[in-house]
């Protein structure tokens, strides 16, 4: 859009609530003009409450998913015939599942990655899938470990699925709508389901990221239910991406936003809370330039897989190729012994352009077996 604003010689206006961070360093370096006045804080009708939830699990009663004052206020929003927004970050009933006896976690053979485990409907009869974002592959959900023989598996972390679950075991009187990749597969459905929601006098809206552009007629009270799920998405803008997240739902909720968590209250929370744009960007530039993430530098990713040993063998030939640049070395966390991903991260300065110039040609001698990526959105 620049390039094609650059060429026919025209303005562009680049708007947002939380745009990039990469954006506001050009707007403080003036690369960027500043359109109308310097935000530093953002005001909204609704405050954001934080719930640290510190009830312990026990065998016969696991984590509340919903806490008091959640409920009541959620209540009063739908005695008053308003919309409620619940925010689950992961799909389906849970992100991992593990075996009670012997730890084992089920993960897929492609991407190493744990698998999400995904109930479906299908004619009345409910099947249960694992399903892995990562590579997209689906099998059935197993029913015994692989490793032990043992039955009991154990689902952990928070899915949307669960969230429905409870939500409907607590108030099964309330109209539920669900909108995560399942229910919607197309864009279209998603808009047809959220105008149906909103057509409703009153109702309970749950959905994951996918929901959050289809917002914007408004709701009364929303939240997100787990903090902590939302947060353990790995890629180096995960601040960024919460942020904009905590004032998205502050822009388009009229009464409350309740955020649940079961960890302590940081800075990001705090300048969440008090619309303090500025003072976010403050600390998120700043930890950028500390660790030399975008936009200070370049990145460019390298992955090869084998195993736990031959990864390192692999790794000989590509310092030799890459002589004399930064190339930071570490095994992707989803590694196992059978199966390991290793990754080399270089950082080039961004006004580098020589040492820029200088990879690109190294990175040519790289034997095939590595893969390449430039500025990728994850580095494990
Ligand atoms: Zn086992």
């Amino acid at each position: 859009l620049i390039a094609y604003a650059k060429h026919s010689g025209r303005a562009v206006l680049l708007g947002d609530v939380v745009p990039r961070t990469e954006d506001e360093v050009k707007r403080r370096d003036e690369r960027y003009l500043t359109y109308g006045e310097e935000a530093k804080r953002i005001a909204f009708t609704a405050p954001l409450s934080i719930i640290t939830q510190k009830d312990k699990p026990k065998p016969d009663v696991p984590f509340q998913l919903f806490s008091r004052e959640l409920l009541t206020s959620v209540d009063r929003a739908l005695e008053a015939r308003g919309h409620v927004f619940f925010y689950a970050a992961r799909r389906g009933l849970a992100p991992v599942v593990a075996c009670i006896d012997c730890g084992h976690i089920f993960r897929c053979p492609d991407s190493n990655t744990p698998y999400s485990l995904i109930r479906t409907k299908k004619s009345g009869e409910e099947e249960r899938w694992f399903v892995s974002s990562t590579s997209g592959r689906r099998v059935k959900a197993a029913d015994v470990c692989v490793d032990c023989g043992s039955w009991r598996l154990r689902e952990r972390g928070i899915g949307i699925q669960q969230v429905y679950d409870e939500w409907t075991k607590l108030r099964p009187d309330t109209p539920v709508t669900l909108l995560d990749s399942e229910t919607a597969t197309t864009p279209k459905q998603a808009a047809t389901l959220a105008k149906e929601f909103f057509t409703q006098r009153s109702g309970v809206l749950i959905g994951t990221q996918l929901a959050l552009p289809f917002l914007s007629a408004g709701v009364a009270v929303s939240s997100i239910i787990s903090l902590d799920a939302a947060r353990s998405i790995p890629t180096w803008r995960a601040d960024e991406s919460l942020f904009r997240l905590l004032l998205r739902l502050r822009e388009c909720t009229a009464k409350e936003v309740i955020v649940q968590t079961r960890s302590e209250s940081d800075n990001l929370l705090i300048h969440a809370t008090r619309g303090a744009v500025e003072r976010f960007y403050d600390d998120e530039i700043a930890l950028r330039q500390m660790l030399q993430y975008p936009p200070f530098s370049t990145f460019i990713l390298l992955t090869w897989v084998g195993t736990s040993t031959s990864v390192v063998e692999l790794e000989q030939p590509i310092k030799v190729a890459l002589t004399d640049l930064p190339v930071q070395f570490y095994n992707s966390p989803n590694s196992s012994t059978g199966k390991a991903q290793r990754h080399g991260l270089i950082r080039i300065p961004s006004a580098d352009t020589t040492l820029y110039e200088a990879a690109l040609q190294k990175l040519r001698n790289l034997p095939p077996y590595v893969k390449v990526e430039i500025d990728p959105e994850r580095i494990v």
